[in-house]
């Protein structure tokens, strides 16, 4: 009877892996190969390493905000305040760098972007991030519970960083960590439950070590840890976070506190931009009280002390959107469609039935890509084979009937 091979260092059968490398009486399988890959990587690097330096004075406020000005429309003040912490964070790394023992510890503050969904909260960090070459990982606050529970641990994270930093760990120690959803992880009930509450306040708690200044000891390869690895600790002290959620029900919590009678606001202005304003408004007097109201615990509050709130993006901002960044979608599809020979000519008014469409979805800028990739298919698809097609022009009515099947099928019948 043939034995089976079991792999010397994991103990899984032939069956159970890819690939068994074997010499003499010992057997190495792919995932212990990984492994050892990761480890030995993580390793050298640990030695070899340069120190990341970041020059303070290179990223001064001004000229952040101009090259996001690039990328981003609008959101001015998010972009100020964002920029302002940015420069203020990497200052701060530096001073207790050079003035080790300078009198004035400068406290970290961490960031917390309050805006609806497609705003470009993810956006804008991820881009600031690209500007100062630091690495950038972005989660999900939704999926991460304590520590040995089911989800993705907390403790993660840092790992995520090591690894978009190239295992790096110096870099990785400065990067920018950008939590989405942070509204989901509030305290359902305002009173502190008697059970435990693993994804909301038992998250924040977790959460809190990191913002604060912990060392955690990272699993190089991600995942959960094997007892016999090498764990790399990455210190987050001088990890900045950036915390963002759409804050559904903030501005009751907001005009409550105010006392303006303004709770269900939209029913108070019959007209509708009176009453966006007053909506707006609202969310740029959060304070502390309200992160609380809402279901924060004190303690988590206070580790986010920038507050930028993100405009709702209009049909003005979704139009620009569309065509005037580096990077705009139209001008993407304008390269796309150049490499194969074909001029992508696009009509004022078809972009703005897009437009019309993205905004009925209240996706923001968000779904504006899905729509264009809806529109655009047929003829990414058909095109480059069609060598005789110079120019092609996409206008309105092909985006009617590209956006709304079911109503062109009852117009042409
Ligand atoms: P959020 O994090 O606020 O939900 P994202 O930052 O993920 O939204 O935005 C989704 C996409 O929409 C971005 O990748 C970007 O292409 C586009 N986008 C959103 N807001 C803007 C904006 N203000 N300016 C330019 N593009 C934007």
């Amino acid at each position: 009877m043939k034995q089976i091979l079991k792999c010397s260092f994991c103990d899984r059968a032939e069956g159970e892996v890819d690939v068994m490398i074997s010499h003499r009486n010992a057997h190495l399988c792919n995932f212990c190969v990984d492994h050892a890959n990761s480890v030995v990587r993580a390793d050298l690097k640990e030695r070899d390493e340069e120190p990341f330096v970041l020059d303070w004075r290179s990223i001064k406020p001004e000229v952040l905000k101009k090259k996001l000005d690039a990328y981003v429309i609008g959101q001015e003040q998010a972009k100020k305040v964002l920029v302002v912490a940015v420069y203020n964070h990497y200052k701060r790394i530096s001073q207790s760098l050079i003035y080790k023992a300078h009198s004035v510890d400068i406290e970290k503050s961490n960031v917390l972007l309050i805006g609806d969904t497609g705003t470009g909260k993810t956006y804008m960090v991820r881009k600031l991030a690209q500007f100062l070459k630091v690495p950038f990982c972005s989660v999900d606050a939704t999926v991460l519970t304590e520590a040995g529970y089911v989800g993705e641990d907390i403790e993660n994270i840092p790992g995520r960083l090591l690894q978009a930093a190239d295992y790096k760990i110096d870099a990785a120690e400065k990067g920018i960590v950008y939590i989405d959803e942070i509204d989901k992880i509030a305290r359902k009930s305002s009173n502190p439950s008697i059970t435990r509450d693993v994804s909301g306040e038992g998250v924040q708690q977790g959460l809190l070590k990191l913002l604060e200044d912990t060392t955690v000891n990272v699993a190089p390869q991600g995942g959960r840890r094997h007892p016999d690895q090498k764990l790399v600790p990455v210190k987050t002290g001088n990890i900045l976070f950036v915390c963002g959620g759409s804050f559904g029900s903030m501005r009751d919590i907001v005009a409550r506190r105010l006392n303006t009678g303004q709770l269900g606001f939209n029913a108070m202005s019959n007209h509708a931009t009176d009453a966006q304003m007053s909506r707006e408004s609202l969310l740029r007097r959060v304070c502390a009280a309200d992160l609380s109201a809402y279901g924060f615990i004190p303690e988590f509050v206070g580790r986010l002390s920038v507050i930028g709130v993100m405009d709702p993006l209009g049909p003005q901002d979704l139009r620009q959107i569309l065509t005037k960044p580096k990077n705009a979608l139209i001008r993407q599809y304008r390269q796309l469609f150049a490499m194969d020979n074909v001029k992508l000519v696009v009509t004022d008014d078809a972009l703005d039935y897009l437009v019309e469409k993205a905004l009925e979805v209240k996706l923001g800028a968000r779904g504006l890509r899905a729509m264009c990739e809806a529109v655009m298919t047929d003829a990414m698809f058909m095109l480059p084979s069609q060598d005789d097609v110079k120019e092609w022009v996409l206008d309105k009515p092909y985006m009617v009937q590209k956006l709304n099947p079911s109503l062109y099928t009852k117009q042409v019948a």
